[in-house]
Parts: C-alpha cells; sequence; structure tokens
C-alpha cells in the first residue's frame, strides 16, 4: 500500500511529482479527504506500507504516527512485513521525537532525499539541506531504533562531475545504509529546468557523461558489497524493498491519495493529479476521479516482462509462463534475438536477464519488450 503526501517546505527545480508547497490549511484539510478515502476503501492485504510523497515528515510526526496506526488496524492487524517513510533530511523536521513517534508507530524503514552531499549539487538542485544535517538524521534514526536506511541521490546535475559524483556515493557509504537508490536527472517539462535545458542545453550532462556516471555508481556501490537488484536500485544483502519489489513483481498494490496509482486484480488506475479536485472527491464519499485501463493478454504479459527486466534476477521464464501462458522464447524470439544481437540481454533456458550494457540502456530494452507484446 503506497500513501501520498503531497506537501513540501520548499519546491525543487528540477521536481514533477505530485506536490504542493506547504500551506497548514491545505495539509489539514488534505488528511480529512486521505482519511475519507482510507474509510471508504475496499479492503486490501498489503504487506508493506510506503509513505511518500511529497515530504512525508512535513506533517508532525504525532500526526503521521496516528494515520500509520490507522492504516495499520484497518489494513493490516498483524503489522506490516515493512514500513518505510520517505524523509526530507532537514533538521528542525527529524528531531530525535519524531523519528520516535515514527517508530512507535510501526515505521520500520526510511528513505532519505538526500540527491548528493556535495554543496554546489544541493544548491542547483535547490535544496536546503546539507552534508552535515544528513549525518545527522541518519544518526537520529538509527538513535531512535530505527535501522534500515535508504538513501536517495541524483546524478547527472549540471556542473556535477565524476570526482564530484564519486564524494557523494562515497560520503553515503560512509553512512553505511542499507539501501541506495540512484536516480540520472531527468528534465520534465513545466519545471524549472525545462526552462534552463531550453535556454541552455550545454549546462546539462550528455547522454555519454550520464551513462559514465551510472557505471561509476555501479562500481562504487558493487565494490561496498551493495547488491544491483534492480536498474536504479542496491542493497546490501537482505536490505532490498519489499515494497518497490512488489512493484517490479508486477503484484497488485493500492495507492492512496492525490495522483496515487494502483494496481488491482489487472485494472491499472491513477486519481487526478490535481488537488482540489482529490479533496473535494474524497471528502464529498464519491469516487475518486483518474484514469482506469485494464491490461488483459499479451499487455498484460509486456508490462510483466518490462518490470520483471528491470530487475538483477530478470525474467524467470517458467514462472512466467505459469502466470501469463506465454511462451517467453518462442513468444519474444525476434525481440530476443534483436536484443541478444545488441548485448543488451542474456538469454539462458531458465531466465533472460539485462546485461551489464543492457543496464544503460534499460528503458529502451524493457520498452521493446512492452511494445512488442502491446
Ligand atoms: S523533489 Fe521531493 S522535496 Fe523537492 S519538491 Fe519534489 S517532492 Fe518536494
Amino acid at each position: 500500500m503506497y500513501v501520498h503526501l503531497p506537501f513540501c517546505p520548499y519546491i525543487c527545480p528540477y521536481c514533477d511529482f505530485a506536490k504542493w508547497p506547504l500551506r497548514r490549511s491545505s495539509a489539514a484539510r488534505y488528511l480529512d479527504a486521505l482519511r475519507a478515502e482510507i474509510a471508504a476503501a475496499p479492503d486490501f492485504a498489503g504487506r508493506t506500507l510506503f509513505l511518500g510523497g511529497g515530504t512525508p515528515n512535513t506533517y508532525e510526526p504525532d500526526t503521521v504516527a496516528a494515520l500509520v496506526r490507522d492504516l495499520r488496524a484497518r489494513f493490516a492487524p498483524g503489522g506490516y512485513a515493512e514500513s518505510t517513510i520517505e524523509l526530507n533530511p532537514d533538521p528542525e523536521l527529524c528531531t530525535p521525537a519524531a523519528f520516535e513517534a515514527y517508530r512507535s508507530a510501526g515505521i520500520d524503514r526510511v528513505s532519505f532525499g538526500v540527491q548528493s552531499l556535495v554543496a554546489p549539487e544541493l544548491a542547483v538542485l535547490g535544496r536546503r539541506h546539507t552534508a552535515a544535517d544528513v549525518r545527522d538524521a541518519v544518526a537520529t534514526a538509527r538513535g531512535a531504533g530505527i535501522a534500515n536506511v535508504s538513501l536517495d541521490l541524483i546524478f547527472g546535475t549540471p556542473g556535477q562531475t565524476a570526482e564530484s559524483w564519486r564524494a557523494s556515493l562515497q560520503g553515503a557509504l560512509a553512512l553505511a545504509p542499507d539501501h541506495v537508490s540512484t536516480y540520472g536527472l531527468t528534465i520534465e517539462d513545466g519545471t524549472p529546468f525545462a526552462d534552463w535545458f531550453a535556454r541552455s542545453p550545454g549546462d546539462f550532462p550528455t547522454n555519454d557523461a550520464e551513462a559514465d556516471l551510472y557505471g561509476i555508481a555501479i562500481d562504487t556501490l558493487g565494490a561496498a558489497g551493495f547488491e544491483h537488484y534492480e536498474i536504479s536500485n542496491f542493497a546490501r544483502p537482505g536490505r532490498r524493498s519489499a515494497h518497490n519489489a512488489n512493484y517490479w513483481a508486477n503484484g497488485d498494490y493500492v495507492g492512496l491519495g492525490v495522483g496515487a496509482a494502483s494496481f488491482r486484480g489487472g485494472v491499472r488506475s491513477t486519481h487526478v493529479r490535481e488537488l482540489a479536485a482529490y479533496v473535494d472527491a474524497a471528502l464529498a464519499g464519491g469516487a475518486i476521479p483518474g484514469d482506469a485501463e485494464r491490461l488483459e493478454g499479451p499487455a498484460r504479459a509486456g508490462e510483466a516482462a518490462m518490470l520483471a527486466l528491470r530487475t538483477l534476477e530478470g525474467v524467470d521464464v517458467s514462472a512466467f509462463a505459469e502466470r501469463y501462458r506465454v511462451d517467453f522464447h518462442e513468444f519474444y524470439g525476434p525481440v530476443l534475438t534483436e536484443m541478444r544481437a545488441t548485448g543488451t540481454i542474456d538469454v539462458t533456458p531458465t531466465h533472460v536477464r539485462l546485461t551489464r550494457r543492457g543496464r544503460f540502456v534499460a528503458n529502451d530494452v524493457c520498452g521493446a519488450f512492452a511494445l512488442y507484446a502491446g
């Protein structure tokens, strides 16, 4: 189960998520709407809980804790196998009392939006925390008994060099995280970064430079003992994200809140991304407006192939045949031949996986499988 808390203390110039600058009155009304959606939602026995945003820790810690307790009581009386909250490592928000409230409500994993540990890059990204704030926040979380720590980093930031990227990776490793996610900066339409890119594309790294940075992440985190278990995700053994693993396994999930996505019984749906439309509908007790699409037959198999290929294990062809009634080698024969020739996939009798080379062009390779089926 995913729950979206969309308010942020400030807005980062590259961000395209469903988020709004914090206004206490809007945040309170949103919480009422979310609680109304929870009350009206059908039962769903999810194994994991993920509070994402936005910046979930813009809400008071006790408010978050009460929400988590209510979600557990409603959907997981036996507790969740993993409960994660995304956090901004702002020192005012990452207090011992906050982590204590999260832990006592059952949150056992924290994911910090670090993005960089290099001051000029943080400034370019519009982030207001410092490397010292990140260190303090991680120590405070662990001091409160939340041991499972994930750090998000961004590569491809204007002005970033191989050396500065290595400095962020090494700085992150010095904090002994359990999990690291590395995302290539994408230029999203309608953001200040899109305007900057339109004015001055030379300020941004080329695709080749960005690929070099990705390679540095793979090598650095691999040398430190992290499993590269999904294109953007690295974990110490036993510390993969169970929540995200369910997405890549094409499992069912329910998203609550503005812009949240769900996948249930073959139907993929997304709530409206407009705050007022979501809040008004939820408070009125009606259906939340949005899009829905039933994935069937080859389209569903294609989606599953695309997701599985993102992972270290890749597609298990016998499990795939059992679940989707598709002989992977036969159905995807032409795509497999083409991708093998480019050295982007490895095909064995039991599995199909991305090669290291394939990971650098993963969107194209995974997309080819989805399109072929589609
Ligand atoms: S990147 Fe995160 S903190 Fe920044 S505006 Fe987007 S959701 Fe908020």
